[in-house]
């Protein structure tokens, strides 16, 4: 176990105020008293550095120098996962190992340091012990946390920062689409978030900004996300802004796109993947087209579509719009299979259902 040197927040959320935050939390507007900081130094080229003494802070603003590295050259990456309070009070997290293994690898293409898998959890398990008061027992709530590292060596020559920050900020979260209600989702022709060769597999800060300006062209046509497809693999689907995308066929067949090094590798992609196999359908990773999705919407083979990610955990597609052409009927409803994998996620995930894959870590 880790040791933290810990400074207590003086100036705490009241209960009162606290609890008022559960009971509406919304998503990433509130956050606890403290964080994480652990600042790290040396050279990742030459394969040498140090992670210093980690740290509990009040959470508060950085203090950061205009030259840090990361405000002009973007070396910053970051995790995403959740911890749910059981029936018991206990705090458990989902498959975090596949985070911090995640992590090092966005590290590692970013030219960061690698950060150890242990120094990774012992941080959310410290946080989650200190905040444990923060995470909201309401259905489907979540006390989100995230993980990011940021260059803040200041210096703006342009080579692998040799300062980085490790931090970890928590946030209590409520449902982040809402109650399974199928989203409309807009085709990004114009835009791409990731290419070959590119960061599209990291979990880069840089991607989401990459990927804002389709959104916004999305949103223009009343769409709440974006998908983005491979125009070099005949407009292979790729996936959303930040979710992977699944497709249900009529056979008991789950298709969803191969990792290619342009798409992300979710853990809750992983994780549904185990689960329909669990039940008996065949899952294929492969390249699949557009012009696929259209043929399955319209011989009716194609059932159900649905994305996937930590934050929103499964939440179904109504329709895939573009600027010439809607796939997928006005009246979708979210779909039997995708609701029942949503379900069977979800209970594992808040203790209701059998843990059957030993996915979940206890954090306080
Ligand atoms: C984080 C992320 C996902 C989902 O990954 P999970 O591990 O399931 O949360 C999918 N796509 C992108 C681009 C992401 O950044």
């Amino acid at each position: 176990m880790t040791t933290f040197s810990t400074t207590p927040n003086p100036n705490p959320a009241s209960p009162q105020r606290r609890q008022e935050i559960l009971d509406a939390p919304g998503f990433g507007q509130y956050f606890t008293d403290h964080m994480v900081q652990i600042q790290w130094r040396g050279n990742v080229e030459a394969g040498t550095g140090e992670w210093e003494q980690p740290q509990v802070l009040p959470y508060g603003p950085l203090s950061m120098d205009p030259a840090s590295a990361v405000l002009h050259y973007g070396q910053e990456i970051f995790e995403g996962l959740k911890a749910y309070k059981h029936g018991d009070g206990s705090v458990w997290t989902f498959r975090p190992e596949k985070n911090a293994a995640r992590i090092n690898r966005s590290a590692r293409r970013m030219a960061m340091p690698a950060l150890p898998e242990e120094l990774f959890l012992d941080s959310l398990k410290e946080l989650v012990s200190r905040d444990k008061d923060w995470v909201p027992t309401g259905d489907g709530q979540s006390l989100y946390l995230r993980p990011f590292m940021i260059a803040n060596e200041v210096f703006l020559g342009v080579r692998a920062a040799r300062e980085v920050l490790f931090s970890v900020i928590a946030s209590p979260a409520g449902n982040y689409f809402g109650e399974g209600t199928a989203v409309d989702i807009w085709l990004s022709k114009n835009w791409a978030r990731a290419g070959h060769g590119g960061t599209g597999n990291a979990k880069c800060g840089g991607n989401y900004a990459a990927s804002l300006i389709a959104q916004m062209e999305g949103d223009a046509h009343g769409c709440q996300q974006v998908i983005f497809t491979d125009p070099q693999r005949g407009n292979a689907i790729e996936e959303l802004g930040g979710m992977n995308v699944f497709f249900v066929f009529d056979d008991n067949t789950l298709v969803t796109p191969e990792l290619t090094g342009t798409i992300l590798e979710g853990v809750t992609r992983d994780s549904i993947i185990q689960l329909a196999k669990d039940r008996g359908m065949t899952v294929q990773e492969r390249a699949f087209t557009l012009d696929e999705w259209r043929d399955g919407v319209n011989s009716g083979r194609l059932t159900e579509v649905f994305a996937c990610g930590t934050a929103a955990a499964i939440s179904p597609v109504g329709r895939l719009i573009s600027d010439t052409e809607v796939i997928g009927p006005d009246d979708a409803r979210p779909g039997e299979i995708t609701m029942s994998l949503r379900k069977e996620l979800l209970d594992i995930q808040t203790g209701r259902g059998e843990d059957r894959h030993g996915w979940l870590t206890r954090l306080a």
